[in-house]
């Protein structure tokens, strides 16, 4: 007892000389900073040459910099979630970036932090992290008002460019208090797809797309370093800058990320700089991982880890307890989810990495660090030792879908819901190495909907699902460009079969309202809308308020609508709504005043204008008589967006109107080359209709039949 009592007074005291040695930096500013989909090993703090990171160079020569740290999972959720909980996918549940929420019972980085007295807030530039997710719990603040601009956009491509969200994050750190304690969360998502970074940077890297978006992420950091210095913030703040995973860049076959799990998917940078850059220029080659963030940043501040962390701090000195030899674990149920192929799952240690796969592998990173030796055929003891512990882990394999008995129960009586996913518990399923060039397949007939070669896309599209019938991103992929097309009840069918692959999966759910909406069946929409927002889907309310105005129910429109802005000030769609229940009602200043408040709003955040905003403040400066400056407006619409038809058949008219001879019928060309598709062809006939040109009529009929023989 005595002796017990002793002991707990040495280690008392070996802490408190610890915080006396000046670890502890009580109240310090706590940044953090992701650049989703940045390899490590192309940044030249990691030893690249081929692209230029003044920034992020000099924010590592302030910082203590992990040679070896690793991502759990090559997926941007479940990523941020390990990030901000500290702990492993299966010990927080979010395996993927769909169909998953972040329970409340696990305890954040942000709602930790506000209990000792920070305010915490975030921006972010991808909508896979939306606040729905549960990825924000304990933010105060956490703005991703990322609106889709097209139908047929993935939801893995709708993001925001890192500037604005630098922005946006800088005007919340402004209207803090000075001297308050703050934890601010930057998110930016340019080394994502589509590779196309914004001038000079295209230029200059017009070889090196990926390397051109990782130099714009750095012109970004640099500036929001540059903003936190003029606020005199850097200097006594904690900075964390990471990736939540890399790219596979086709170095293993697969140009992405989420379904390899080798090195170049997994190694992250990870900079860690103390309050006036004490430790700079120190590096550490051991691994390390994103699970030791948490610890490490409490640690820091002097806040208490919750118990029975994964991870442990990194401040500690290479010796002692974080010298021992530890191994990484990392994931992906990416494959099983989406293509029904087996998951993968990792171990790393300070020189094998082991990939758990139907044909395992094993690979020396320090002597082979692009992977290309499996050294698993002869069975080496780190083989035979790094198996074993992986099977002895406990990972029970969450499927996606709603997990909430109640939300489950309400989803099963709309019928959309049945068994689990087909693949949840399915064993001796193929090995994805085997089946990248499906991945290819399905990439291409996604690179055609982006060109809007929407037939090719369709046809190609068909083909893989017949061969893959398990492969939910194919239906997905499907169901977006017959929409488009305006193939209503076939992109219904096809959404369908996407949702029996992850019952309950809320952004699935929530796709099927919107086309029981274009197709009229308001009621089902409704219904389908309302569940998918009980399973936690992002923008639920915006359809419910997009639902209503189509349903010609403006009360319930204008109510839905006002209830997104009252939770979200800053949302865009529910002004559209509102804008256009004004107009539905006579009240056409009414509606400019809702579309130019919007405006005013994207200019203060520095943002572009929404898709459809400056169309209809056209259409309504046209019923004002202000034709010079409606003009305008739909000449800056179609060339932000040019997907949305309904402003070039706007501005054809607004020519025709002005007897423009030539000039509705060149618009009518260049809408239809810039967006080659059927339903491009038929809103020209269409506005030959309204112009009662059957002649027009007759030449963009007879155009869209040698387009599109088989009618589209
Ligand atoms: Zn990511």
């Amino acid at each position: 007892m005595k002796r017990a009592r002793l002991l707990g007074a040495l280690i008392l005291l070996a802490a408190a000389s610890c915080s006396r040695s000046g670890s502890v930096f009580r109240g310090a500013p706590v940044v953090v900073i992701c650049v989703d989909t940045l390899r490590a090993d192309r940044l030249p703090a990691y030893g690249y040459r081929k692209v230029e990171t003044p920034a992020l160079d000099a924010l590592a020569r302030d910082s203590i910099v992990f040679d070896n740290a690793l991502s759990h999972v090559p997926l941007t959720l479940p990523s941020h979630v390990s990030l901000f909980t500290g702990l492993l996918p299966f010990q927080h549940g979010v395996r993927d970036n769909l169909g998953f929420r972040l329970s409340t019972a696990h305890p954040t980085l942000a709602a930790i932090l506000r209990k000792d007295g920070y305010t915490t807030g975030a921006a972010v530039s991808a909508v896979v992290l939306d606040h729905g997710s549960g990825v924000s719990q304990g933010f105060d603040y956490w703005e991703d008002g990322i609106e889709a601009r097209d139908v047929a956009q993935a939801m893995g491509q709708l993001q925001r460019p890192g500037e604005e969200t630098a922005r946006i994050l800088e005007t919340w750190i402004d209207g803090r208090a000075e001297g308050q304690k703050i934890l601010a969360f930057l998110h930016l998502y340019e080394p994502h797809t589509p590779y196309d970074p914004p001038e000079p940077f295209r230029a200059r890297y017009r070889a090196a797309p990926y390397d051109g978006e990782v130099a714009a992420s750095d012109a970004i950091v640099g500036r929001f370093v540059d903003y936190l210095k003029r606020k005199k913030l850097y200097d006594e703040a904690l900075v964390v800058f990471l990736s939540d995973h890399g790219e596979g860049l086709g170095d293993h076959g697969e140009d992405e990320h989420g379904v390899l799990l080798y090195r170049e998917e997994l190694h992250v940078p990870l900079f860690v700089k103390l309050p006036k850059a004490r430790r700079a220029g120190e590096r550490v080659p051991r691994p390390v991982q994103i699970a030791d963030v948490l610890p490490t940043v409490l640690a820091a501040v002097g806040a208490e880890p919750p118990a029975g962390l994964p991870g442990r701090t990194l401040l500690e000195s290479d010796r002692g307890k974080s010298a021992e030899p530890r191994r990484v674990y990392s994931e992906t149920l990416y494959p099983r989810f989406h293509f029904g192929w087996s998951d993968l799952a990792s171990l790393s240690d300070d020189r094998y990495q082991y990939i758990h796969a139907p044909r395992a592998e094993l690979y020396d990173w320090r002597a082979d660090p692009a992977e290309k030796n499996d050294l698993a055929a002869g069975l080496p003891p780190a083989f035979r030792s790094m198996r074993a512990e992986l099977v002895g882990i406990d990972r029970p394999l969450q499927s996606p879908g709603a997990s909430d008995p109640e939300t489950v129960k309400k989803l099963a009586s709309l019928g959309y819901i049945g068994a689990a996913a087909p693949t949840a518990d399915a064993k001796d399923l193929p090995d994805p190495k085997d089946r990248l060039g499906t991945i290819e397949q399905l990439k291409n007939a996604n690179r055609l909907v982006g060109e809007f070669r929407d037939g090719d896309a369709i046809v190609q599209l068909r083909e893989l699902a017949r061969e893959n019938p398990s492969m939910l991103d194919v239906w997905e992929s499907l169901a977006r460009v017959l929409r488009r097309n305006g193939r209503t009840r076939e992109a219904l069918e096809a959404l369908e079969r996407a949702d029996r692959l992850a019952p309950g999966t809320p952004q699935v759910i929530l796709g099927l309202a919107d086309l029981h909406r274009e197709a009229g069946n308001f009621d089902r929409a409704r219904q389908l809308a309302t569940a998918a927002g009980e399973a936690g889907a992002p923008g639920y309310r915006e359809e419910l308020a997009s639902i209503a105005l189509s349903a010609g129910d403006l009360v319930s429109a204008r109510r839905e609508a006002e209830a997104v802005l009252a939770g979200n000030v800053s949302a865009r769609a529910p002004r559209l709504v509102l804008a256009r229940v004004a107009l539905a009602g006579g009240d056409v200043a009414g509606a400019l005043a809702q579309v130019d408040g919007a405006i005013r709003l994207d200019r203060q955040m520095g943002r572009m204008p929404g898709i459809g905003f400056r169309a209809m403040r056209g259409d309504l400066l046209a019923r004002l008589g202000r034709e010079k400056e409606a003009e305008a407006e739909f000449v800056g619409e179609v060339a932000s967006y040019p997907e949305n038809l309904d402003a070039w058949a706007r501005l054809a008219l607004l020519y025709a109107s002005q007897g423009r001879p030539g000039e509705p019928g060149g618009i009518l060309s260049r809408m239809t080359s810039r967006v080659p598709t059927p339903k491009s062809f038929a809103m020209a006939v269409h506005v030959c209709g309204i112009l009662r040109d059957a002649a027009c009529e007759r030449d963009w009929a007879r155009r869209k039949g040698e387009r599109f023989p088989a009618g589209g």
